[in-house]
């Protein structure tokens, strides 16, 4: 398995960023790092929509940090606490290039603030480690999973990520084993 990186960005709390390093490292057994570098988010602002765009982030991420453009040895997990849009969709929790180096995580929607409730921040940590476990997954050309529990399961509100757990299903366990 090629190590993770992860790389919070754009003022993205790195006490979360470090929780995410015993889950991962148990889920995908290789080496994980909490790494530091910087961008400057504001060229990824869509000023209409008042987001960041995405694609532009793991495009850019690909020609900027160092050990993506030395090549495809190592999995890039950028963490943000910015809103993430692609343009056919209102918002996206993150996106991965399947197969690929780079992914992202948002953490701006899974807040219980957000949703009018009071901060809890162990439910924070529980969806950003799934979502980020997901968007890694894809990085190691997972795909979307039916099985309701998976991490690998496809979210579009909070309320999927809740009902999921923070683990492969035994199918994606397996599929990982062999593409790794
Ligand atoms: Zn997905
Ligand atoms: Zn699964």
């Amino acid at each position: 398995m090629k190590p993770i990186h992860v790389l919070p960005l754009g003022g993205a709390d790195p006490d979360l960023a470090e929780a995410l390093a015993g889950p991962l490292r148990r889920t995908f057994r290789t080496d994980v790092a909490v790494r530091e570098f910087s961008i400057n988010p504001e060229q990824f602002l869509d000023d209409g929509r008042g987001q960041y765009n995405s694609t532009g982030l793991l495009l850019h991420l690909k020609d900027a940090y160092p050990p993506l453009k030395s090549g495809p040895g190592v999995c890039t997990l950028a963490l943000v606490p910015f809103d993430l849009f692609i343009p056919v969709l209102t918002y996206v929790f993150g996106e991965a290039e399947v197969g690929g180096n780079v992914a992202v995580v948002s953490y701006h929607r899974l807040a219980p603030q957000r949703y009018g409730l009071p901060p809890d921040d162990a439910l924070l940590r529980d969806r950003v480690t799934k979502e980020v476990i997901h968007e890694i997954g894809h990085m190691f050309s997972l795909i979307h999973c039916s099985e309701l529990a998976c991490v690998m399961h496809s979210s579009s509100y909070v309320e999927d990520i809740d009902m999921k757990e923070q683990s492969l299903c035994r199918i994606c366990v397996s599929e990982l084993s062999h593409r790794a």
